[in-house]
């Protein structure tokens, strides 16, 4: 399924606010430091990245037990696969890097899987 989108709507009434008060948090907590507005930016940046992905480290926790529990085959094509190199497959981006939401594959079969979603 595609990944829920804001509708124009949502990005009016609650993105853009949003957006707005963030920008100005930054520039009041930064104080017209430019590299501490960079640091802060980036540092932003990073834990919404973790917010919507999980850390590596509980990512590198997951795909271990996966590949356990796997018994060390891909979920795609069943071929026996190493685990450095796989890769998480989430079924639904937006559930996040859950057990109940992954499944552990090759990074070619990911590749060829998400080549065929793309072009179905
Ligand atoms: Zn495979």
């Amino acid at each position: 399924m595609a990944n829920p989108q804001l509708t124009k709507e949502q990005r009016i009434q609650l993105f853009a606010p949003l957006f707005k008060h963030v920008q100005a948090e930054l520039l009041a907590l930064s104080g017209g430091d430019a590299r501490l507005m960079w640091a802060l930016r980036r540092k932003l940046a990073k834990e919404l990245g973790y917010l919507e992905r999980s850390t590596p480290m509980a990512r590198n926790k997951l795909k271990a037990y996966m590949w356990a529990k796997q018994r060390g085959k891909c979920a795609l094509c069943g071929e026996p696969m190493e685990q450095k190199g796989s890769e998480l497959d989430r079924t639904e981006a937006y559930l996040g890097y859950v057990e109940s939401n992954v499944r552990l594959i090759h990074h070619e079969c990911h590749i060829k899987d998400q080549a065929r979603k793309h072009y179905a």
